[in-house]
This record gives structure tokens, C-alpha cells and sequence, in this order.
């Protein structure tokens, strides 16, 4: 006989974890009524209704009692029921009832039991319980019934499980790594910026080092435009309603929207893209098929409405700044303007550092003559750069299809940061023309394209990325002088001036500390160099290196590390 293939995904896994939760929770918390379960990324969670909050106490009662059913190895068996029975079970659990109710009339309703616990679900599981490896809970948190918040609220306990012990071990490992590395705790550690509660979630205020680094991004950012002839322009942050009316963002991204301000009757908006601002400009002027390919950018703040629930630190916002641009070019330019975006797009991800990325081409969900064109562009672009990618079916914007750049951080997390789009729709929708060759008007195609994305989102993924130990050309501080005593202060300030002078950015440690209590807070401050400079460096005109990473300390003329510091910045490193 063939043995019987068992292949179970993580999912089923961790689905099956969840249900071992619910039996755990049956045991010790009576009360609680289960209401769904399912596996996530990275783990499970399942929600109860319950009056009193589960415990950190509770959680860790509960753990012990899921490694007993795991370790009872209980077979994960399924029958099917007829809705009356699925019903009478659940009569005193509104919320199952409510699901049992909901599965369209024809589908099967199907049961599942493990040991003593049954539970309402469609199925896909471990083949028993002791497939599970390990088991952990991770935290609960409030969750409404079906996501709506004016249902009841229910206590989501998460978990993850794996299939072996050690697989947990390493997740549990790479996740103190992601938690050191949060930038909202460095945002807040190293001063870069703050969302303040008093003006109102998802907003960003840049403290003085942030808009540092985020200036230093946006100049290397610039420098790229220039030498591939962009144009910069600058667009209102509030217009008209009926430009968005035009546009078909008031049909199609209405929700994304802040409401309408009322001003002499007139509606208006804040911009939720910078698109109709850039074809206003093309279209203020005529165009001849000469003056393209035309390549308007612009650091675009735009404001969208997103959930107070889904906001987080820089990487979801209500407000952000887009590297933006808006390519207007003629049907046979579009693979070659296409191309020269992701040439641009790779020169920015090199230098900060990020050498893993996947590309993504979402295709539209009701596909026109123009998709095909599009679409084609897209991939032949791709293909000349040799980069691979995969196709996301039906998630394209609503006027194009698009590519998508993802990129893998220093720890192998996902981001999504840079989109280039092919759009036919808003040249039509805003009647842009250009005078052709053939002395006929000819429609213009545009590409949107923002490769940083926005600037607030790829600072978080920077100081994620980096740890918060920007390399030194972005480093608010660069290098901070560190004298041993009193006695060396004008020399630090002498040597500080030096530094300074050749364009770096230097700080003087002037407090009464000492050296150690100097050096400790430094190294949390996470500055490239700390310069310590005693009584023989003041003599011989020298500096004691500490870098940052390297235990070594060197002693060397403040001329050499000038000249040092200039070949490092000059690297980007
Ligand atoms: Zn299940
Ligand atoms: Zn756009």
C-alpha cells in the first residue's frame, strides 16, 4: 500500500494551534465563547467573547494546558452537519450561531473535534495535534466581531507554533531583533521625530535630526533627477473638489480622502496625490512631440484618510511626502522612460544599502485595449534589466497596471516601497495632447512613479534597516568630540571648528561627566565616531578614534581623520 502522503502547510499548523487554544480555553475559561480562529502571518490568533480581560497569568495557565493537548497527540477528526444541529450546538453562542448561519445553503457545515473540544469550522488542518512543534502565546488585544466596531468586543489572544522547537527559537530571536530595531522606540531614543496625540494620529513631526537625514535622502534624490532631466515643480496642498471629480479619484479613492472644506461655496480638498497638480502644468502650455518626454517631480506631501486602528509610527500615516514624479511621454517612449526609472530606482536602493528586491506586476482588474501596451512595457523593461518578477492579478490601480518594488531589510523583512505606474486614462480624462510629427494632436502616456515611496515610510524602513546606526554620510552627528577633562574643552572646540570647516557634522560633549558616562551615552546615541581627546592628544594634535562596531581605538592627527571621514562620506558609507 502507499503510504499516505501528509502535507501540511505552516497554515494548517497553525490553524490547528488555534483550535488548541480554543479546547484550552474551554477548560480553564468556561465562560469565554470561541468565535473564530484562523492562522495569520507568522502565528494565529483566536477571539473569544469573554467579560473579564485574559491575564498575562491567564495566557501562560493557558500555554501549559496547550502542551498537554498537543502532547496527547489527539486526532483531528471532521463530520459534517445539517445547520439545525450546528444550531442547537451553538444555541448559547451567538457568534458560532451567527457563522453557522452564514454558510450559503449547499456548502457543507462541518465539525471538528480534537480530544474533548469541538469546534464550527470549514477545515483545513494537522492531521493531529502532536504535528504541532511548539507552541507559543504571544499577547491579547481587543478585537471587534467581524471588524466592525459597532459590534461587541472580543479578546483576540495571538500565538504563533512551528513545527519544531527550534524554528520557534529562531522566530522568537528575530523578533527581539525587529523589537531593538522599532522605529518608533529609536524615533524616540534617538530624537528624530514624534507623533504627537494633541495634533492628532498619523501625523509626523520631523524633530531637527530627522529632517536632517531626511534632507541628506532627498538632496541624493534630487542630484539622481537632475542628471535624468526631471523638472521640479510644486503643486498646491489644498485644490478644488471638481479637480479630483476629473481625475476620478473622488469616484474610485473617495474613502482615501479627508472631507470636503467649504470655502464661498466652494468644495475643496486636501490632495491625496499629486498627479492633477503636474497635468495641470502640462496642460497650462502647448506641447510638441520635441518637448518630450517631460518629467515633472516633486517631494508631493499628500494626505490620505486612513483608520485610527491601522496608523503606525512612520509607516502608516495620514500625511507623508512622496519622492513623486510624473513622466509624460509618447507611446514608443514608454519602455525606455520605464527602464530609466528602474535604473533610478536601483541607484537609490543601492545606496542605502538594500541589495534584495522582488518586483511585483499588478495588472488591472477589467483590462482595456491600453493594458496590453502597458502591460507590455512593463515586462520588456523588466526583462531588458534581466530583474525578475511576479504578477499580482486584478491589483492594479484603477487607471493602470503597475510595478511594484519590494525590498528585504537587514533582518529579511518585507517592505513595499517604490511604485512605477502606466496610465492611459488620466492623459484621456484630462484631454492632454501634443502636437506630433504628423502636425495631428496626439495623446500623451503618463508614468507615475515615487521609488522611495514616501519619504516619512523610508525613514522608518531606514532606521529599521540600519538599527538606527545610519551609516556616516547620513549620521545627523557624525562624530562627537569627547575631552577627558575640562582642560582639553578648547581643544575639543579647536577640533570641532577643523571638522566642521571640511563640511561635517560635529558635536562637543561639554558636559562635567565622566569619559565612560560620555562614551556610554554616545554608543546610545548610536554616532559614528566618538573622538576622545586627553591630555597627549591635545599635546600631539591628534584624536582617539572610537568607532562605532569596532572595539579597536586608534590614535591619529585630527588631518588624517578628516581626510578619512571625507573618503568614507564620499562612499556613501
Ligand atoms: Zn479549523
Ligand atoms: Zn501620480
Amino acid at each position: 500500500m502507499e503510504p499516505k502522503a501528509t502535507v501540511m502547510t505552516l497554515d494548517e499548523l497553525r490553524h490547528t494551534a488555534a483550535h488548541v487554544l480554543a479546547y484550552a480555553v474551554q477548560d480553564l475559561f468556561p465562560d469565554a465563547k470561541p468565535t473564530i480562529g484562523p492562522a495569520i502571518e507568522n502565528g494565529f490568533y483566536y477571539d473569544f467573547a469573554r467579560d473579564e480581560p485574559f491575564t498575562p497569568e491567564d495566557l501562560a495557565r493557558l500555554e501549559t494546558r496547550m502542551h498537554e493537548i498537543v502532547n496527547e497527540n489527539y486526532e483531528m477528526t471532521g463530520r459534517r452537519v445539517d445547520r439545525s444541529e450546528a444550531l442547537e450546538r451553538y444555541r448559547d453562542n451567538p457568534f458560532k450561531a451567527e457563522l453557522a448561519r452564514d454558510i450559503p445553503e449547499g456548502e457543507p457545515i462541518t465539525l471538528y473535534t480534537i480530544g474533548a473540544f469541538t469546534d464550527l469550522c470549514r477545515g483545513g488542518h494537522a492531521e493531529s495535534t502532536g504535528a504541532i512543534g511548539a507552541v507559543k502565546l504571544m499577547s491579547v488585544a481587543g478585537a471587534y466581531w467581524r471588524g466592525d466596531e459597532h459590534k461587541p468586543m472580543l479578546q483576540r489572544i495571538y500565538g504563533t507554533a512551528f513545527p519544531t522547537q527550534a524554528e520557534l527559537d529562531a522566530y522568537l530571536v528575530f523578533l527581539e531583533e525587529a523589537a531593538k530595531r522599532d522605529h518608533r522606540k529609536l524615533g524616540l531614543e534617538l530624537d528624530l521625530y514624534s507623533i504627537e496625540e494633541e495634533a492628532g494620529g498619523g501625523l509626523v513631526f520631523w524633530h531637527p535630526k530627522g529632517t536632517l537625514v531626511r534632507g541628506l535622502v532627498e538632496t541624493f534624490i534630487r542630484e539622481g533627477l537632475a542628471e535624468r532631466g526631471y523638472q521640479p515643480v510644486i503643486t498646491p496642498h489644498v485644490v478644488s473638489e471638481k479637480l479630483y471629480a476629473t481625475s476620478g479619484h473622488l469616484e474610485n479613492f473617495a474613502d482615501g480622502m479627508f472631507g470636503p472644506l467649504e470655502v464661498e461655496g466652494q468644495r475643496f480638498r486636501l490632495k491625496p496625490m499629486n498627479c492633477p497638480g503636474h497635468i495641470l502644468i502640462y496642460k497650462s502650455q502647448g506641447h510638441s512631440y520635441r518637448d518630450l518626454p517631460l518629467r515633472y517631480s516633486e517631494f508631493g506631501t499628500v494626505y490620505r484618510f486612513e483608520r485610527s486602528g491601522t496608523l503606525h509610527g512612520l509607516t502608516r500615516v495620514r500625511g507623508f511626502t512622496q519622492d513623486d514624479a510624473h513622466l509624460f511621454c509618447t507611446p514608443e517612449q514608454l519602455q525606455g522612460e520605464f527602464e530609466q526609472t528602474l535604473d533610478e530606482a536601483l541607484r537609490l536602493m543601492h545606496a542605502f544599502d538594500f541589495d534584495d528586491f522582488e518586483y511585483f506586476l499588478s495588472t488591472r482588474e477589467h483590462r482595456g485595449p491600453t493594458d496590453e501596451i502597458a502591460e507590455a512595457a512593463i515586462r520588456n523593461a523588466l526583462e531588458s534589466h534581466n530583474l525578475p518578477y511576479a504578477i499580482d492579478e486584478g491589483g492594479g490601480a484603477f487607471y493602470g497596471p503597475k510595478l511594484d518594488i519590494n525590498l528585504h531589510d537587514a533582518i529579511g523583512r518585507k517592505w513595499q516601497l517604490g511604485t512605477v505606474q502606466v496610465d492611459f486614462i488620466l492623459p484621456e480624462r484630462f484631454d492632454l495632447k501634443y502636437r506630433a510629427a504628423d502636425g495631428a494632436d496626439h495623446r500623451p502616456v503618463m508614468i507615475h512613479r515615487a521609488l522611495a515611496g514616501s519619504m516619512e515610510r523610508f525613514f522608518g524602513v531606514l532606521i529599521e534597516h540600519f538599527g538606527g546606526n545610519f551609516p556616516a554620510w547620513i549620521a545627523p552627528v557624525q562624530a562627537v568630540i569627547a575631552p577627558i577633562s575640562e582642560h582639553q574643552l578648547d581643544y575639543a572646540f579647536d577640533v570641532a571648528a577643523r571638522l566642521r570647516e571640511a563640511g561635517f557634522r560635529i558635536a562637543v560633549d561639554e558636559s562635567n561627566e565622566k569619559l565612560g558616562y560620555k562614551i556610554r551615552h554616545w554608543k546610545t546615541q548610536k554616532v559614528p565616531y566618538i573622538l576622545v581627546v586627553g591630555k597627549s592628544e591635545m599635546a600631539d594634535g591628534t584624536v582617539n578614534v572610537n568607532e562605532r562596531g569596532n572595539d579597536a581605538k586608534r590614535t591619529v592627527p585630527v588631518s588624517d581623520f578628516t581626510e578619512e571621514l571625507r573618503a568614507i562620506v564620499a562612499a556613501r558609507r
